[in-house]
């Protein structure tokens, strides 16, 4: 089930389009069933949709720039070619995220509560990057990257940490299965409507969306939701 937001409200985001992806029948069904931030892991997918993934990479604004994020393991990511959406690896430790840029995919890192990095640190060799949205109010990825939001990157040499935040954020770094920022708040509410509302054929209905959006639009897809094949 795919929602499709033309201009967001999202505070982090900024007015950009944006979509939602879900299940038919569980919230997390397109999430991967490892991810070890989904606190409904059982509910979760065990493959990756290829149909969907097809569209995901076509998915890009005539003349602009689309990104997302997965938890599939990042050797399964493909590697965006020019003009595809770039689909970041999202990790759990920094090891994580060396190992995913080592194998030539973007990554980002989401760091424990109360993580203080506003320069950023290096660690085993490779620089990370605090999400500037982070660190100033008002900042959204609408200016981020000077017109090329850094997540849009296929090619950066350094990975972006987000610090966790919501109601699971305790949850993040430790062997408590859960943290999922999504899991509260208004973003929850966006994603869990999405199951009921969202368009059931999310292949077309993304390719349509892309479409529809003005010339050098920003596209965010998945501010919750993954690249795996639902429960149907
Ligand atoms: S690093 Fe930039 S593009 Fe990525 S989430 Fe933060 S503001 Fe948005």
């Amino acid at each position: 089930m795919l929602k499709t937001v033309a201009v967001s409200a999202n505070r982090k985001t900024g007015p950009i389009a944006v979509t939602y992806r879900a299940g038919e029948h569980s919230t997390y069904g397109t999430c991967p069933k490892g991810c070890a931030l989904n606190p409904a892991g059982e509910h979760g997918a065990a493959l990756i949709d290829q149909d969907y993934l097809a569209a995901l990479l076509a998915a890009v604004p005539r003349n602009g720039q689309a990104w997302t994020y997965s938890h599939f393991p990042a050797e399964l990511l493909p590697v965006a070619k020019p003009g595809e959406t770039v689909i970041n690896a999202s990790c759990d430790t920094m090891d994580q995220a060396i190992n995913a840029m080592d194998q030539g995919r973007p990554a980002v890192v989401t760091a424990p509560a109360g993580t203080q990095w506003a320069g950023g640190v290096e660690y085993r060799g490779r620089r990370f990057i605090r999400c500037p949205a982070e660190l100033a109010e008002g900042f959204t990825c609408m200016q981020c990257g000077s017109g090329r939001p850094i997540c849009a990157r296929a090619d950066r040499d350094f990975a972006v940490v987000f610090v966790a935040h919501g109601a699971g954020a305790r949850k993040v770094g430790t062997a408590e299965r859960g943290g999922c920022y999504a899991a509260g708040g208004k973003v929850a509410i966006q994603w869990h409507a999405t199951k009921k509302t969202g368009r059931p054929n999310d292949s077309q209905a993304l390719r349509e969306f892309a479409r529809s959006l003005p010339p050098g639009s920003l596209l965010r897809h998945h501010v919750a939701g993954d690249i795996g094949r639902a429960a149907a």
